[in-house]
């Protein structure tokens, strides 16, 4: 039977360099956080005797200082406030994510609900490596999905529709990847260049860019510090729903396979990533894996393509 180690040993409490005081990290999905909740952390830091909070790159909120023997009550406090103890440890970190579509103007999906999601799946599973989860709503990437162990990046793709183009250029404008061209007189699109952000689309004044909506694009092994990577593509999904499973099984396959003392990125040719790339891409129902190129003909008919 697994001895509990009490609340010292719980992710979230990082044993300062002076060991007589200890560093709460707390939980905050997308660093979401509501007045109220803020007033509340000020108080706890206030009550244990922090003079500062910290606000981390992983979009939480760090209490600096507190008094190892309170811990129980700091905890306690912490969780009736709605921030309750976050993760450190070999576990899923808290859930990164941009503004995305809700006030950027270049996002395509809606980066803070599914990284709301993905945190009540996933946050705090004990695992054999440090498995952090970062979301973007355009390949912008500001919250650099790539570079995490699981990314989710939101994109649009352009697809060219026929109608009469008038060679104005203001896709060409728009296209910051020299990915549109005009050839005797119309835009002609190269998908090789082009990386999905989907401005191009919002820019026809006449509507023959279209698309078949956004899609998520999720990539696995990527990792920051001292050797960074950019993580591999997994496989790309049409609605958020299918992300989230798809970042359920991943987190499964990492739980079972993976050796612990290793990075992800390190171990994924040894976990035989591509093969069990090929599982996941088994298992995505028809209609929610994306494939390039194609506007379902409903999407078409109900004028959907942006
Ligand atoms: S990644 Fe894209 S959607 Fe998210 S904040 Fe940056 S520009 Fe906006
Ligand atoms: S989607 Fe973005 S990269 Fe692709 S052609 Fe349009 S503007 Fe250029
Ligand atoms: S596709 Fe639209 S924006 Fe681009 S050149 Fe043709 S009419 Fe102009």
């Amino acid at each position: 039977m697994l001895k509990d180690l009490g609340i010292h040993k719980k992710g979230g409490v990082i044993t300062e360099r002076n060991p007589e005081y200890c560093t709460i990290r707390t939980r905050i999905p997308a660093g979401m956080i509501t007045p109220e909740q803020l007033r509340g952390i000020a108080d706890i830091a206030e009550r244990y005797g922090a003079d500062a909070v910290q606000m981390t790159v992983r979009q939480t909120i760090e209490l600096p200082h507190m008094p190892p023997e309170q811990l129980d009550d700091i905890s306690r406090d912490l969780s009736m406030n709605g921030t309750p103890l976050g993760a450190e440890r070999d576990e899923v970190k808290n859930i990164l994510a941009c503004t995305g579509n809700q006030r950027c103007i270049f996002g395509n999906i809606d980066a803070i609900a599914l990284a709301v999601e993905i945190d009540k799946r996933v946050f705090g599973k004990e695992m054999p490596v440090k498995l952090r989860i970062a979301v973007s709503g355009c390949p912008n990437a500001c919250t650099s999905p790539m570079l995490n162990e699981i990314g989710i990046t939101g994109k649009i793709e352009p697809i060219r529709v026929p109608g009469m183009c008038t060679g104005c250029g203001t896709c060409v404008e728009y296209c910051k990847e020299d990915a549109i061209a005009i050839k005797k007189g119309i835009s002609v699109l190269d998908s090789s260049k082009c990386i999905d952000c989907g401005v191009c689309i919002r820019s026809c004044p006449y509507d023959l860019l279209q698309s078949s909506g956004p899609y998520y694009f999720i990539t696995v092994g990527g990792s920051r510090g001292r050797h960074p990577k950019v993580g591999r593509e997994l496989v790309a999904v049409r609605s958020s729903s299918a992300a989230v499973d798809v970042v359920e099984k991943v987190v499964s396959w990492v739980y079972r396979r993976a050796w612990s003392g290793r990075l992800l990125s390190d171990q994924l040719d040894d976990l035989q990533y591509e093969k069990f790339r090929e599982e996941i891409r088994g298992q995505i129902p028809e209609g929610e894996l994306f494939r390039p190129g194609v506007i379902p003909a409903e999407d078409i008919s109900a004028g959907t393509g942006i």
